[in-house]
């Protein structure tokens, strides 16, 4: 990606029933939806409810595939496009947090071309893909504005993002189905979408558009990081987060990601951390290597932290549950990171295997 290139062609739509309100603008996608979700939150926060009836409101048929897991495997986006297909689907509406959404985005691929294979997601960049719908229940991923789609491949034992590019065609914002969310949930997935908010802020990849947004973003986050750790959520602090990861994700799509999240992958596919939490691990250490004096400044400034140290006690209270990490783990994750061509070239300064080791034994 280039740093004078600036791309984001996802109409967001935000507030309220947005789905509903503006259920004319989907019509055009077709006559036959399959929508995409988790194993209970959309059923249970009124989204899939919202879909399905203004669905019926426009004479839309549906189906709806409800079983995708955390991290998503090929397994599960092959068995959605395979539904997909049968089905005959015009359009896809993934519905939930970023597991779902990504898994939405690859299977549209697949079901766009019916004799492509899962190895074509990771090696025919010029693919096209159904139309996607996202509608986004936790603030995190962003993968509501980004083109990314990230699937676990049990065969390499990791998470990659897939090489098509898909850009949701909507993405519809309505924060009230995420006003209860469960406290780890809600702290996981929003410290994800801070540390997309400030890996992109710092990438090679930044430019004036993509910073100018990630200081809205960080501005945002900062006016309700104290209420991540609330039971309930008014809905104006819930918008508030999802508008801020929703900032994030256009950021990233600009920047990529680098360091936290090349490092954290590990974490999640060995121990079983959370996305977010694993991000949140690394993030005070990264932030310690990073050069730019000014931007980190800036950073601790919009989200109200004096210094690094409070920002690295912050965390450390969120996250009480660190996994625990031997050598030869640190070694191992160290290496494969230190080969993780793709997100070393968005840390504009040069790192040794030392430096990666450091910020992994920090989390001990
Ligand atoms: P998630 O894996 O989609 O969901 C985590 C949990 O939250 C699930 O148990 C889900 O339940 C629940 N949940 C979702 N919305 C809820 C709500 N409103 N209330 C209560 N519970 C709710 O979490 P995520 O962090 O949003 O997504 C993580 C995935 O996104 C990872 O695979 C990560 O690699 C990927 N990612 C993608 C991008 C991108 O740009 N595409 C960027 C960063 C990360 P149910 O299963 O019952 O729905
Ligand atoms: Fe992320």
């Amino acid at each position: 990606m280039s740093n004078n290139f600036f791309y984001m062609p996802t109409k967001i739509i935000l507030g309220k029933d947005c789905f509903k309100n503006n259920k004319n603008i989907i019509k055009p996608l077709g006559n036959t939806a399959l929508l995409v979700t988790g194993k209970n939150s959309s059923k249970l926060n009124g989204s899939l409810n919202d879909v399905i009836n203004t669905l019926d409101n426009l004479n839309i048929k549906h189906y709806l595939f409800d079983d995708v897991e955390e991290n998503p495997s090929l397994e599960t986006v092959k068995n959605i496009s395979l539904q997909g297909n049968l089905n005959n689907v015009d359009f896809i509406i993934g519905i939930g947090g970023g597991s779902p959404l990504d898994a939405a985005k690859a299977a549209a691929v697949l079901i766009k071309n019916k004799d492509a294979t899962i190895e074509d997601l990771y090696n025919n960049p010029s693919l096209n893909h159904i139309p996607v719908i996202a509608v986004p229940t936790t603030a995190g991923t962003g993968s509501e504005t980004t083109p990314y789609s990230i699937v676990t491949d049990h065969n390499l034992r990791t998470k990659r993002s897939i090489c098509q590019r898909i850009f949701p065609t909507f993405s519809f914002l309505d924060a009230s189905y995420l006003i209860n969310t469960p406290k780890p949930i809600r702290i996981n997935t929003g410290i994800d979408a801070l540390s997309h908010l400030i890996e992109g802020y710092l990438s090679s990849n930044a430019n004036i558009l993509s910073d100018s947004l990630a200081e809205k973003g960080l501005e945002y986050f900062g006016d309700c990081i104290n209420v991540l750790n609330n039971t309930d959520l008014t809905f104006n602090e819930a918008e508030k987060l999802l508008i801020s990861s929703t900032i994030a994700g256009i950021v990233i799509s600009q920047s990529g990601t680098s360091l936290p999240h090349g490092m954290g992958y590990a974490l999640t596919y060995f121990k079983g951390v959370p996305h977010g939490m694993a991000n949140g691990l690394l993030l005070k250490e990264y932030l310690k290597i990073c050069k730019d004096d000014i931007k980190v400044n800036k950073i601790l400034s919009y989200l109200n932290f004096k210094s690094l140290d409070d920002f690295g006690l912050f965390l450390n209270k969120l996250f009480l549950n660190k996994p625990y990490l031997n050598k030869e783990d640190i070694q191992n994750y160290s290496e494969a990171m230190a080969n993780n061509k793709a997100k070393l070239k968005n840390h504009p300064w040069d790192i040794d295997i030392e430096d990666l080791i450091k910020i992994y034994e920090s989390i001990l």
